[in-house]
């Protein structure tokens, strides 16, 4: 006991050393961190819309409740266009991606935790990308998103239950009929993944049409997954 809370004080007189001779700065609007600070600061925080329940509830039965494949939904933010969260976002994917994808999963945990929990869920899951995709980028964001939920809230992720077995195209301009049809049959279970009665959790970052998350999960359940939730950073219109 001694000696963890020893090992905790000497890691952040270390990090505030760290911070002296290399400052952080925020992902957001660049500003020097405090010592207290990771990532992204306060001030910035605070200005990203929260999704209310009352959001989350409308964007459930509008993009899950009709298929019956979902069994809930949470999210943490509403996305806005040229806002902080755009930039975090944009960050993670090209730049500081450890760190912002992490950062990203534990501020959404305990954010809306206290609902993820009463799900029971067995695993977390991100949205595969295609090996091809994954090689160019080198990481999966949504994967680095599920650690930091992990982290918070104790629940193992694992990022190989899915794959993608077709190059997508990108959905940012598509309608909703097409963004169905780009991604139909597009995942697959890798071979002995064995998920007959689990509660699984799908993490992506924005969650726009739900289209890709639904068809993970339909994945899943074909293969005996008994409940499948949904969780994103973030909603957008
Ligand atoms: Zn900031």
């Amino acid at each position: 006991m001694l000696s963890t809370v020893l090992h905790k004080s000497f890691e952040s007189a270390a990090n505030q050393l760290l911070g002296f001779f290399f400052p952080s700065f925020c992902t957001a609007c660049k500003t020097k961190l405090a010592a207290t600070e990771k990532c992204v600061c306060q001030s910035c925080i605070s200005k990203i819309q929260i999704a209310d329940s009352e959001r989350i509830e409308r964007e459930y039965h509008r993009k899950f409740s009709h298929n019956n494949i979902i069994s809930a939904f949470q999210s943490a933010f509403v996305f806005e266009k040229d806002k902080e969260l755009q930039d975090i976002l944009h960050a993670l994917k090209y730049n500081n991606k450890f760190l912002v994808g992490k950062f990203l999963g534990e501020l959404i945990a305990s954010q809306v935790g206290e609902q993820v929990k009463t799900w029971n869920a067995d695993m977390i899951i991100p949205v595969p990308l295609h090996s091809l995709k994954k090689a160019e980028r080198g990481y999966n964001q949504a994967e680095l998103i599920c650690k930091g939920i992990s982290k918070v809230l104790f629940i193992p992720t694992k990022p190989n239950v899915l794959k993608r077995s077709r190059y997508t195209l990108s959905q940012t301009t598509m309608t909703l009929e097409e963004r169905k049809e780009n991604v139909h049959k597009a995942f697959v279970l890798r071979k002995k993944r064995k998920i007959t009665g689990k509660r699984i959790i799908i993490v992506d970052d924005v969650l726009t049409t739900g289209a890709t998350i639904t068809e993970c999960a339909r994945v899943l359940k074909e293969n005996g997954a008994e409940e499948v939730y949904a969780l994103s950073v973030a909603i957008a219109d």
